[in-house]
């Protein structure tokens, strides 16, 4: 009996080798962590909550035509995903003021942003995932003026896709982050959406009382972070029928 090979454990999810090669299976945890992995915690749930809403996510951008890296969910913890080379950077983007742009701006949480504002932090953790300009990008060869002009457009989409649908369920998509991958079809290079889009990459408020549905319930001590996914992926309609008896990762023959 082979256990199968584990290529990478981050914070949140691990990443196994696929059944195929160019695929992968993604293991979505139950650890929470932030400012940094400074603060953790053990949400018993959360990866299930998680695997769950990545998937409806990443199958809605696909329906409109947004590439990614989903192929399917395997089971409760786990889905199958395109292997993709990860372009070092996360792409943020603003529709409302929140987190770090308050502190870099002086602006108030919740200001209306003049449009959707696209960013990029370098992913290194040591460093604290600093924010990098465009010169930066394309200086050092993490991507070229055109894959970012790619990326910028592609952040759009997934922006103007992910506020219509959590507005449909009375919540106010205020940022976001996505990471982009690179595939290659023989010669040809395209990117796509990766990672994972889900509430602890997002900031949600409730459209009427403005509570908060995101990670910053965990990041600020607000309560059970378990409740505030519950309550997204219950009003997504995307509720797995049980949510405690979560598997774990298991041994493939
Ligand atoms: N974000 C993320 N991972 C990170 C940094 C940010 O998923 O390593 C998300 C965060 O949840 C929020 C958005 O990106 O939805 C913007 O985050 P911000 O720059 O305000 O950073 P924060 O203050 O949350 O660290």
């Amino acid at each position: 009996m082979a256990r199968r090979k584990k290529l990478y454990e981050g914070k949140a999810k691990i990443l196994y080798e696929g059944p195929e090669p160019g695929t992968l299976v993604q293991y979505f945890k139950d650890d929470a962590t932030a400012f940094n992995a400074e603060k953790k915690d053990v949400i018993e749930g959360k990866g299930v909550l998680n695997n769950r809403l990545s998937e409806f996510f990443m199958t809605g951008l696909a329906n409109i035509g947004v590439p990614n890296h989903f192929l399917k969910r395997l089971n409760m913890r786990e889905q199958l995903i395109r292997q993709v080379e990860i372009i070092p950077l996360e792409v943020i983007v603003r529709n409302f003021a929140a987190g770090s742009i308050c502190k870099r701006l002086g602006l108030e949480e919740g200001t209306p942003l003049p449009r959707p504002i696209v960013e990029f932090s370098y992913k290194d953790d040591a460093l604290g995932d600093p924010l990098v300009p465009e010169e930066y990008i394309i200086a050092f060869g993490w991507a070229s003026q055109q894959d970012l002009d790619d990326i910028v457009a592609l952040a759009l989409r997934v922006n103007d896709f992910l506020t219509g649908v959590m507005f449909g369920v009375g919540i106010k998509l205020v940022d976001f982050k996505i990471e982009i991958g690179r595939i290659w079809d023989n010669d040809f290079m395209r990117l796509i959406v990766a990672d994972e889009i889900s509430p602890d990459s997002c900031r949600l408020w409730d459209i009427e009382t403005g509570q908060k549905l995101d990670k910053d319930v965990f990041r600020r001590d607000l309560g059970s972070l378990t409740d505030a996914y519950t309550e997204v992926a219950r009003r997504l309609g995307v509720l797995p029928s049980n949510v405690t008896h979560a598997a774990k990762p298991h041994v493939i023959n």
